[in-house]
C-alpha cells in the first residue's frame, strides 16, 4: 500500500508532462507578434491632436505641476493666426518627459484641461543613455490626420480664440 501511492503520483506527474508536450505553445514571438494590452494599461505618453490637426496642448504646464516625479518640462510660446499650433493664446514650444523618472501614475492625464496628454498602449521603451530617456515633443506628438494640414499653419483671424473646447455639459 505504501508503494502504490508514490507510483500513482509519479504516473500522474508523467502523464501531465506527456500531455503538455502536445498542448499549443503559449510563447509569443515578440517583436514580430505583439500581445494586446489590457484596456487600463498605461504605456508611453502621446500628445494628441484635434481632427483638424491642431495640437491639443496649450502649454499650461498643469501636467508638470501634477507630476509627482517631476518628469515633465513644459515651455509655452504665443500662437498667432499666421503661425498657429493650437487653439487659444499659447502652445507648448517645448514639451519633454523624462521616462526614467515617470512612474506611469496618470496624474498628468487627469490634470490636463484639454485631454492633450494621454498614456497610450506603447510599451516599447528602450534607450541606451540618460539623454535618450528624455522624450521631446516631436516624439510624443501624434501624426497629423490624413485629412488635416501640418502645424504651425495660417488660419482665419479670430477663429481659434478658445484654448479649451466648449463642452456640451459642464459635467463632461
Ligand atoms: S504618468 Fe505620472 S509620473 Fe509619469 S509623467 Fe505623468 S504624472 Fe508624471
Ligand atoms: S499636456 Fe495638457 S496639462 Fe500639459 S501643458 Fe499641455 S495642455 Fe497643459
Amino acid at each position: 500500500m505504501r508503494l502504490v501511492e508514490p507510483v500513482v503520483e509519479l504516473g500522474r506527474g508523467l502523464w501531465r508532462t506527456l500531455n503538455s508536450m502536445f498542448e499549443k505553445p503559449v510563447t509569443i514571438q515578440y517583436p514580430e507578434e505583439k500581445r494586446p494590452v489590457r484596456p487600463r494599461f498605461r504605456g508611453r505618453h502621446v500628445l494628441k491632436r484635434y481632427e483638424n490637426g491642431l495640437e491639443k496642448c496649450i502649454g499650461c504646464a498643469l501636467c508638470a505641476a501634477a507630476c509627482p516625479a517631476d518628469a515633465i518640462f513644459v515651455e509655452a510660446a504665443e500662437n498667432t493666426d499666421e503661425n498657429r499650433f493650437s487653439p487659444g493664446e499659447r502652445y507648448a514650444s517645448t514639451y519633454e518627459i523624462n521616462m526614467l523618472r515617470c512612474i506611469y501614475c496618470g496624474y498628468c492625464e487627469d490634470a490636463c484641461p484639454t485631454e492633450a496628454i494621454v498614456l497610450g498602449d506603447n510599451y516599447e521603451l528602450s534607450f541606451t543613455s540618460r539623454s535618450q530617456a528624455i522624450y521631446p515633443k516631436e516624439m510624443l506628438l501624434e501624426p497629423v490626420p490624413d485629412t488635416a494640414s501640418l502645424t504651425p499653419r495660417k488660419v482665419e483671424p479670430g477663429k481659434y480664440n478658445r484654448s479649451v473646447p466648449e463642452m456640451k455639459d459642464s459635467q463632461d
